[in-house]
C-alpha cells in the first residue's frame, strides 16, 4: 500500500487542507512549497522531492523548489532533468527514462529506492515536472497511482495560476517603472476624467505632487490659461473616441496650449490622449502623454524673429543701393563729381554690409553642420584689435576707444580672418548696445599658457537670466533697444563658435545699466 492505514484519515484531511491552500495561493514559491509538503505527506518514510518548471519561451526546465535535497546537488540534477525531458519528448522507452531517474536518485542519496515521476500539465500542455523519491519500495495499488495523478493535476493548476500571476505582476511592475521614469509626463484617467496615476515628470511640469493630484478631476490639475488646439471635454461630447474596427488602433486626441502651474507660472505643453476600451466597448481609461514644448516654442519664436530681422537687414541696404543707383541714372540730372563719388561710396558700403550679412549667415549654417576648419597662422591679437578699433572709430562720434594691451603681447597660433570676425562682432555690439556712447576699451592679459582679450563697454548691460541665452543661435534680448537696433542674433553665436574651434572660451560679465565686458581666452 502506498498510504499507511494508521494515518490514512489524518493524512487525507491534511492533504485536503494543503490542496485547498495550494489552489488559493498565488505566490509561486509558496505553491511549490505546499506541493512538495503534500507529496511528503502522501508517501511515508524518508521522502525527497523536487519541482522543475518549464520556461514557455525557451522550453527549458529549471528546478524551482526542493525538499530534503542539498542545494549543491542542484546543477547536476538539473542536467538530469534536461535529459529526462528531451528523452521523454523523443519518445524513449520507459526503461531508459527509469535508468535516468535512478541515476538522479543516486546523486541525491544512495538509499533512495522508489521513484514517482509526475508530469505537471494542463490540457496536455506541459507546465513542469514533480519528482518524488523515497527510501523503500512500498506496494502501490492502481488507486494510489490515481490519487497521486489527481494530486499532480491539481498541483499543475495551482502552479499554472501562480505562474500567470507572477507574469502579470512582472508586467505590472515593468509598466509602473515605465510610467514612473518616463521623461514625458504620463497620466492615467478613468472614464470620468479623474486622475488615477500621475508620474514624476508631471509633478515637475505642473508643480502638483502625485498624492495630491491623484483622485482629483483632471481639470483641477491641468488648468489651461490658453488653449490653442483641441479640447478634451468638447471632443468627448462630440463622440471621441470612436471605437475602432477590430485590429486597428483608436484615434488619439492632441491638445496644446499653456497651463497654469501650481506656483502661478505658465508652461507650454502638448497632451496626446489615447483611449482604452472595456470588452463591451465602453471607455475604461484615458492615457495622457504630456510633453513640455517650451523649448520647441522658443525655437519657433527665435526662427520667426530671425526671419523678420534678416529680411529687414537685407531690405535696408538693398533699398539704399537701389535709391542711389536710380538717382545717379536719372537722365534729366547732371550730378557733379562729388555727389557721384559720395553716392557710389554709399552703394559700396551697403554692398559690403550685405556681403557681411550673407557671410555671417553662411558661417552660422556651416557652424551648425560641421566642425570649423581653421586656417592657422601666427596672429598678433593686439594688432588685430588695433585695426578693428581703427575701422570702427570712423563709424561713431559718440564713443571713445581705448586700447590696453601690455607691450610684447604674445603671438598666438590661430585663424586670423576668423578672429578678425570675432573682434568685429564684439566691437559692433559694444557700439550698438551703448546708445549713449561712453568708453569702449579693448585690452589683453597673458600668462604662460593662455592669453585673454576683453572688450568692455559702458552700455545697457545684460541681465543674468539673459546672459545664458545670448550665445544661442538667433537669440536677441527682447527689449526696446534691440527692437530698434539691427541684428540677427548670430554675432555672438558665431564668435563663440570661432573661439571654441580654437579650444578657447568666450564669456561675459555684465550688469544691467552698467555695461558689459566680453572676454575670450585662447591657449598659447
Ligand atoms: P545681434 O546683435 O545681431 O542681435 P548677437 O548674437 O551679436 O546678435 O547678440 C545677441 C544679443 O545679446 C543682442 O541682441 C543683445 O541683446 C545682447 N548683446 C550682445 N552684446 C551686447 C552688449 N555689448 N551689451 C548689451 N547687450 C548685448
Amino acid at each position: 500500500m502506498l498510504l499507511l492505514p494508521d494515518y490514512r484519515v489524518r493524512q487525507r484531511d491534511l492533504l485536503l487542507e494543503i490542496s485547498r491552500a495550494m489552489t488559493a495561493q498565488l505566490d509561486l514559491s509558496e505553491v511549490l512549497r505546499l506541493v512538495l509538503k503534500a507529496s511528503v505527506l502522501m508517501l511515508a518514510g524518508h521522502v525527497v522531492g523536487l519541482i522543475a518548471l518549464r520556461d514557455s519561451s525557451t522550453e527549458h526546465y529549471r528546478i524551482r523548489a526542493t525538499i530534503n535535497i542539498d542545494s549543491s546537488k542542484l546543477p547536476e540534477l538539473e542536467k538530469h532533468v534536461a535529459e529526462l525531458v528531451t528523452g521523454a519528448s523523443k519518445g524513449l522507452e520507459f526503461q531508459h527514462l527509469e535508468e535516468n531517474l535512478r541515476e538522479m536518485a543516486a546523486v541525491i542519496d544512495q538509499g533512495l529506492k522508489q521513484l514517482f515521476p509526475m508530469p505537471l500539465a494542463i490540457a496536455g500542455e506541459p507546465v513542469g515536472l514533480l519528482l518524488v523519491f523515497r527510501d523503500y519500495v512500498g506496494n502501490t495499488t492502481p488507486n494510489d497511482i490515481q490519487i497521486l495523478q489527481s494530486f499532480a493535476d491539481q498541483a499543475a493548476i495551482a502552479v499554472h495560476n501562480a505562474l500567470l500571476y507572477e507574469n502579470m505582476d512582472r508586467e505590472r511592475k515593468r509598466l509602473d517603472a515605465f510610467v514612473k521614469y518616463s521623461a514625458d509626463g504620463v497620466m492615467i484617467l478613468d472614464a470620468d476624467l479623474r486622475i488615477l496615476r500621475f508620474n514624476r515628470a508631471l509633478e515637475r511640469m505642473t508643480g502638483w505632487r502625485a498624492e495630491d493630484a491623484q483622485a482629483r478631476d483632471q481639470d483641477a490639475v491641468i488648468v489651461w490659461s490658453r488653449l490653442e488646439q483641441g479640447d478634451l471635454r468638447q471632443a468627448l461630447s462630440e463622440g471621441w473616441p470612436f471605437r475602432p474596427a477590430q485590429g486597428s488602433t483608436p484615434e488619439t486626441l492632441y491638445v496644446e496650449g499653456d497651463i497654469l502651474r501650481l506656483d502661478g507660472m505658465t508652461l507650454s505643453i502638448g497632451i496626446t490622449y489615447g483611449p482604452l476600451f472595456t470588452s463591451d466597448g465602453r471607455i475604461a481609461n484615458i492615457i495622457a502623454n504630456v510633453r513640455d514644448i517650451t523649448n520647441f516654442r522658443r525655437a519657433q519664436e527665435m526662427q520667426n524673429v530671425f526671419i523678420s530681422s534678416v529680411s529687414h537687414e537685407l531690405k535696408t541696404p538693398v533699398a539704399l543701393i537701389k535709391g542711389y543707383a536710380g538717382t545717379l541714372r536719372r537722365e534729366d540730372a547732371h550730378w557733379d563729381h562729388n555727389v557721384i563719388r559720395d553716392s557710389l561710396a554709399v552703394i559700396e558700403e551697403e554692398a559690403d554690409r550685405l556681403t557681411e550679412l550673407i557671410e555671417n549667415l553662411l558661417a552660422a549654417s556651416k557652424l551648425q553642420a560641421e566642425r570649423m576648419r581653421l586656417n592657422m597662422s601666427d596672429v598678433m591679437l593686439d594688432e588685430l584689435a588695433n585695426r578693428a578699433v581703427e575701422r570702427f572709430s570712423t563709424q561713431t562720434q559718440r564713443h571713445h576707444f581705448k586700447l590696453s594691451f601690455p607691450p610684447q603681447f604674445p603671438v598666438i597660433h590661430g585663424d586670423e580672418e576668423r578672429l578678425r570676425r570675432v573682434f568685429d562682432n564684439l566691437l559692433s555690439n559694444a557700439i550698438k548696445y551703448s546708445p549713449d556712447g561712453g568708453t569702449i576699451e579693448v585690452g589683453g592679459q597673458a600668462d604662460d599658457q593662455s592669453v585673454t582679450v576683453f572688450i568692455r563697454d559702458e552700455g545697457v548691460g545684460i541681465s543674468e537670466s539673459e546672459q545664458e541665452h545670448i550665445f544661442d543661435r538667433f537669440y536677441r534680448v527682447d527689449g526696446t533697444l534691440s527692437r530698434k537696433t539691427q541684428g540677427t542674433g548670430l554675432g555672438l553665436y558665431l564668435a563663440k563658435g570661432i573661439i571654441e574651434a580654437h579650444n578657447g572660451t568666450l564669456n561675459v560679465k555684465s550688469k544691467p545699466g552698467e555695461g558689459s565686458t566680453f572676454f575670450f581666452t585662447l591657449p598659447q
